[in-house]
């Protein structure tokens, strides 16, 4: 399993299962370094919700294909992926809670100058 956090400007983040495709519980994430807070924010926001989804077990990785809700989407290209649609969707309502958090946000990133 091998997701790439797409946005317009690139590729800014992945996430993939350390221990196993099937039902995995054990993921790794990166981020990319140079991002400003929004982006690095939304970015890390996207990929945590994919690790939500495999959790959840909406999104699988079986026998080398990716199922959404048991449907193969091997084949489906990346905008229309109903995953990605979903964690774009989400990314942008979870930043926006965020920012509604009580200053100061405490988001723990050395790279980001405060
Ligand atoms: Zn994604």
């Amino acid at each position: 399993m091998d997701h790439k956090g797409l946005l317009r400007e690139g590729v800014f983040g992945w996430v993939w299962a350390a221990d196993c495709d099937y039902r995995p519980r054990d993921f790794e994430i990166e981020v990319h370094n140079r991002l400003d807070e929004e982006h690095y924010t939304k970015t890390l926001l996207h990929e945590l919700w994919h690790v939500y989804q495999h959790v959840k077990g909406a999104l699988r990785d079986k026998h080398g294909k990716r199922l959404w809700k048991g449907i193969d989407h091997s084949e489906t290209d990346y905008e229309d992926q109903p995953w990605e649609q979903q964690a774009h969707h989400m990314e942008d309502v979870l930043y926006e809670e965020y920012l509604n958090l009580p200053k100061p946000r405490v988001f723990p990133n050395r790279l980001i100058k405060q």
